[in-house]
C-alpha cells in the first residue's frame, strides 16, 4: 500500500456498537465493540474515533486496532488514570448497546512480511503490534522472516502479557520484555547486527520514546526508509 492508500480510509465513517469494557492493569480498559460487515483494516492500522452519545469539546482521538482484522470485534486500550480527560471519562461512561463513531482505520504500521522485522512497543505502545502478531496467529500463515516484538515498560506492567507468551510459543516470533534503555538498545543492536539494511523497524508508544529509539536507529546507519511509527500524540 502506497501513501493514499494509506490514508484513504479516513474518509470513511463507521458508526460502532459499544459491547463491554474490562481492566487490563491498574490504569489501562479496553473496550471492545462489534466489528461492522463493511470495515476492513490491516493489523497495526489507527482508528480515528469520536464520542457521540454526550456532548464534549474536544470529541475526537486516534487510536491504533489492537484487535486483528480476523477476530470478530474492535478492541482498542488505553490508559486512564484518576483524572481522565473529558473524551475518557466519556469512554467510561459508556453502556452496552451506545454507539461510537470511527473513521479509518488508517497508517503504515502494517508489517511488510518480505523482510525481518523488529517491532518496538513503548508501554501503551504495545496495541498495534498484538493486532500485528493476533493476525500472524489466528491466519496460520506461514511466515518466511523472523519477527522480534521488543516490548518496553519501565513499570514492567506488560498488558496482554499472556496472549503474547502464547503467540511467541509458534517460530519465527520471538518477545523480549525490558524495562530499560540500555537492555533495549543492546537487543537493537544484535538485530541491526544480524540483519543490518534488510531489517524493517517499527515503532510506537509516546513521542519521546519513538523520537529517541528513531533517532538511534538513524545513528546506526538504519535509512528512514526502514522506519516506520505512530508517534502516541498525548502522552509525554
Ligand atoms: C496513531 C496513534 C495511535 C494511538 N493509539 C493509542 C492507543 O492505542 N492507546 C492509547 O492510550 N493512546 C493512543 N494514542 C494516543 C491517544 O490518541 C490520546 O492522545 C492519548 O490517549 C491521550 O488522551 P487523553 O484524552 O488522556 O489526553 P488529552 O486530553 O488528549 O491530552 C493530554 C495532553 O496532550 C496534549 N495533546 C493532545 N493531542 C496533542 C497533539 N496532537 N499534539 C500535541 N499535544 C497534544 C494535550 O494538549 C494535553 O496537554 C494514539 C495516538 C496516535 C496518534
Amino acid at each position: 500500500m502506497g501513501f493514499i492508500q494509506d490514508i484513504s480510509p479516513i474518509l470513511k465513517k463507521t458508526e460502532l456498537t459499544f459491547l463491554e469494557r474490562y481492566r487490563e492493569a491498574k490504569e489501562v480498559y479496553t473496550f471492545i465493540f462489534e466489528k461492522e460487515t463493511d470495515i476492513n483494516w490491516k493489523a497495526g492500522q489507527h482508528g480515528v474515533f469520536s464520542i457521540i452519545h454526550k456532548k464534549i469539546s474536544k470529541p475526537t482521538r486516534p487510536f491504533s486496532v489492537a484487535s486483528a482484522p480476523e477476530e470478530n470485534m474492535v478492541k482498542i486500550t488505553m490508559n486512564i488514570g484518576d483524572h481522565p480527560s473529558e473524551f475518557k471519562q466519556a469512554m467510561l461512561d459508556l453502556t452496552p448497546g451506545m454507539k461510537i463513531s470511527m473513521r479509518g482505520p488508517i497508517g503504515p504500521l502494517y508489517l511488510d512480511e518480505r523482510n525481518p522485522s523488529l517491532l518496538i512497543a513503548g508501554g501503551i505502545g504495545i496495541t498495534p503490534f498484538r493486532s500485528v502478531l493476533k493476525q500472524i496467529e489466528l491466519a496460520q500463515k506461514e511466515i518466511a522472516n523472523p519477527i522480534t516484538l521488543l516490548y518496553t515498560d519501565s513499570n514492567k506492567s506488560y498488558i496482554y502479557k499472556n496472549e503474547l507468551d502464547e503467540i511467541a510459543k509458534n517460530p519465527p516470533i520471538i518477545i523480549r520484555y525490558l524495562d530499560s534503555r540500555d537492555d533495549l538498545y543492546r537487543e537493537i543492536n544484535s538485530f541491526t547486527t544480524m540483519y543490518q539494511e534488510k531489517g524493517i523497524y517499527y515503532l510506537a508508544g509516546k513521542k519521546s520514546m519513538v523520537d529517541s529509539v528513531s533517532t538511534y536507529l538513524k545513528s546506526q546507519n538504519i535509512s528512514k526508509r526502514n522506519i516506520k511509527k505512530d508517534v502516541f500524540v498525548g502522552y509525554k
